[in-house]
């Protein structure tokens, strides 16, 4: 399945940014169309881990630390 770009969650024709389809609309505002900081999407990564997975806040900052490099909006 196709991930977003920026934060790696699943993409399907709910979640598809209408501006960019690499990335959700998590990362993408769909009224600017402006970019969200990578602050703002391992944050959104934090909480989704601590939300959906249970995940402690410490582990949930490991996992999105482990995960964000490897995504091709931030990879180097
Ligand atoms: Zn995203």
């Amino acid at each position: 399945m196709k991930q977003c770009e920026s934060c790696g969650m699943p993409l399907d024709e709910k979640t598809t940014s209408v501006f960019d389809d690499r990335y959700c609309i998590h990362c993408q505002d769909q009224q600017s169309g402006e970019l969200a900081s990578k602050e703002q999407v391992r944050e959104g990564s934090i909480n989704a881990a601590m939300k959906f997975m249970g995940k402690t806040r410490e582990e949930a900052e490991k996992m999105a630390d482990v995960m964000m490099p490897k995504l091709p909006r931030w990879r180097e």
